[in-house]
């Protein structure tokens, strides 16, 4: 089989499965990207997220991830929602609405795997979807799908950026896509919209441990620190500000996964609601879904924090 044949077999089993978009890159040490990564880890930028300390060999090398690996198949997996599930009191991010997308992508990528494999026999292959260290946003740019925002996420010029990112290591050569130039240009809106002013002026940069994302999901303290709290513009896990406005997101169509969706239950929440948000509902709501990584606790310490007033059940 021709490297275009077969890198064509695998874009069409991909979109298949789902996926969005389809690019593939060459294997590479990411020496400059890693001396970033060192930088932008010795400003304190990680927070508490120090697991982002950790395997910095196998970061920039994914031939440590397969040992002969030659090329990284990037994949999109829109997750834009048809309708925002309510523009006034608490917000979660747009990505959180339905079930956690890791097992739903992991699944997914393995029978992508298993289908390369059953048409390629030979080809060894090891799936990522956030559970190996590997520099995705890279990646993805590399094979095409799109350029680094300012606001530090891949946009597309056909997407925009609500969609997840997964990757497979192949042990073949592919036929290599063409990089996207940065179409930000003079825009800055991400960074002028961001409350924490997360974002460098410059853009590209974030300081992650200002980021709403952070303070309301990785943080783990009692409350959020009292700088931010006037600044959380409703947001209680996660938040969308920079790509909500993001020019490039009006080329967001809505995603087609039944498992996305919102439960009836969490579309029906109102303010109220979340004030007096128990562990029991709590559980309800969020059976199989991403805001479980905060618990009942966090998620109250996030809600008491946008509404200061609040009794908390
Ligand atoms: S997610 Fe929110 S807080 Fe974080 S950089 Fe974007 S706008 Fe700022
Ligand atoms: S809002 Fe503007 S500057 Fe920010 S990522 Fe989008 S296009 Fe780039």
């Amino acid at each position: 089989m021709s490297l275009q044949e077969r890198s064509d077999l695998i874009r069409t089993k991909a979109i298949e499965l789902g996926f969005d978009e389809v690019g593939f890159a060459k294997v590479a040490t990411l020496n400059d990207e890693g001396d970033r990564l060192k930088d932008w880890l010795a400003q304190g930028y990680q927070g508490q997220m120090h697991y982002l300390e950790n395997h910095y060999e196998l970061r920039i090398d994914p031939q440590k991830l397969l040992p002969d690996a030659q090329s990284v198949v990037c994949l999109s997996y829109n997750y834009f929602p048809e309708q925002t599930l309510t523009d006034k009191g608490p917000q979660i991010a747009k990505y959180a609405y339905g079930k956690d997308y890791h097992k739903l992508l992991r699944k997914k990528l393995k029978q992508l795997l298993q289908t390369i494999q059953d048409e390629l026999p030979g080809v060894s292959g090891r799936a990522c979807v956030d559970s190996a260290p590997i520099m995705e946003r890279e990646w993805a740019k590399r094979a095409g799908l799109g350029w680094y925002g300012k606001n530090g996420l891949i946009i597309n010029p056909k997407k925009g950026s609500y969609f997840f990112l997964a990757e497979l290591l192949l042990n073949v050569p592919l036929e290599y896509t063409v990089p996207i130039s940065d179409h930000c240009g003079t825009c800055t809106r991400c960074i002028s919209a961001c409350p924490t002013e997360a974002i460098a002026e410059e853009g590209y940069t974030l300081d992650a441990s200002k980021c709403i994302s952070y303070l309301t999901i990785e943080l783990k303290a009692d409350q959020i620190p009292e700088a931010y709290k006037s600044k959380m513009e409703n947001w209680i896990f996660g938040c969308d500000i920079c790509q909500d406005v993001c020019p490039w997101n009006k080329f967001s169509k809505p995603h087609n996964e039944s498992k996305f969706l919102p439960s009836e239950m969490l579309e029906a929440m109102e303010s109220e609601d979340w004030a007096g948000l128990t562990q029991e509902k709590f559980d309800a709501l969020f059976v199989g879904s991403a805001v479980r990584r905060t618990g009942f606790a966090g998620l109250q310490r996030n809600i008491k924090a946008i509404r200061p007033d609040t009794e908390m059940s």
